[in-house]
């Protein structure tokens, strides 16, 4: 495993300057502040190496798409920091997976890296899933809730959950997501569900339209969840090329690939 280099520092430290700068430019121009605002760093593709460089720099959320690459992937980054002196991490994933304790935050100093996973879920995965990701994102219909619910509570842990909304205009080809009028039931199950903790919604923007209008009627999906569960705050929305649409749109959460690493490398 290759340790960053002073070009691989330099360049992603650059990235985080400006992504920070949009996303306070971004805030100001909306009237919020720019602490409102969680960054999560989108690290598919990217090494662990990168991930532990970004964590170093203050970044403490990471996303992945992909349980094959991910599983891999923290357990490095947790293996490293356990190395670096970090109790309890050493142990490594399916140790850390059957301890009688909820999440990866729990067992590691405040600041450790928190886990998103943001991709297609299958309902096979949802098990291993869970012994890694503190939050899924990309919840969007009944038999995820059951699985990834009976996953966390039996391994004793809590799951941040997103509702994933489909912004795409019906009959489309959407990209992933429960249709606007389901998001209320889907709201209600994950709420109820042992081991998940409901925390809001997520969504991609569809494509071929402009972001804002569209993260508009995900900021409205999100209302009418408010009323039912008024704690569920979190509005995932915006990535490298729209972040600004969603701030603008009351986004709380941003989770951006490309524009802190680079562009995308082949699948390892
Ligand atoms: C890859 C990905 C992102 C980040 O996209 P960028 O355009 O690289 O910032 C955000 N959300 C999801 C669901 C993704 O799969």
């Amino acid at each position: 495993m290759t340790v960053t280099s002073d070009a691989d520092l330099a360049r992603l430290r650059a990235n985080l300057g400006e992504v920070r700068e949009r996303i306070t430019v971004a805030a100001r121009a909306a009237g919020r502040e720019p602490a409102e605002l969680t960054l999560i760093a989108v690290s598919k593709t990217w090494p662990a190496a990168d991930v532990l460089t970004l964590h170093a720099l203050g970044v403490t959320h990471f996303a992945e798409n992909r349980e094959q690459e991910a599983a891999p992937k923290v357990a490095d980054v947790l293996s490293r920091l356990g190395a670096a002196g970090t109790p309890g991490a050493a142990g490594g994933l399916d140790a850390a997976g059957d301890e009688d304790m909820p999440g990866t935050a729990a067992r590691l100093p405040k600041g450790a890296p928190l886990w998103h996973f943001v991709g297609q879920l299958q309902r096979n995965k949802a098990n291993a899933v869970a012994r890694w990701a503190d939050w899924v994102q990309s919840v969007d219909r009944p038999e995820l809730v059951t699985s990834l619910s009976r996953a966390a509570a039996s391994r004793g842990r809590m799951i941040a959950v997103c509702v994933q909304v489909c912004l795409d205009t019906p009959g489309t080809t959407g990209r992933g997501g429960a249709a606007p009028g389901d998001v209320a039931r889907m709201t209600d199950l994950v709420a109820e569900a042992p081991g998940l903790r409901l925390a809001g919604v997520m969504a991609v923007a569809p494509r071929g339209e402009p972001p804002q209008p569209a993260f508009a009627r995900l900021r409205r999906v999100a209302e009418g969840v408010w009323r039912n569960h008024p704690e569920a705050r979190v509005i995932s929305a915006g990535m490298s090329g729209d972040l600004e649409a969603a701030v603008a749109e009351g986004a709380t959460h941003l989770r951006i690939g490309t524009a802190l690493f680079g562009e995308r490398r082949p699948v390892p």
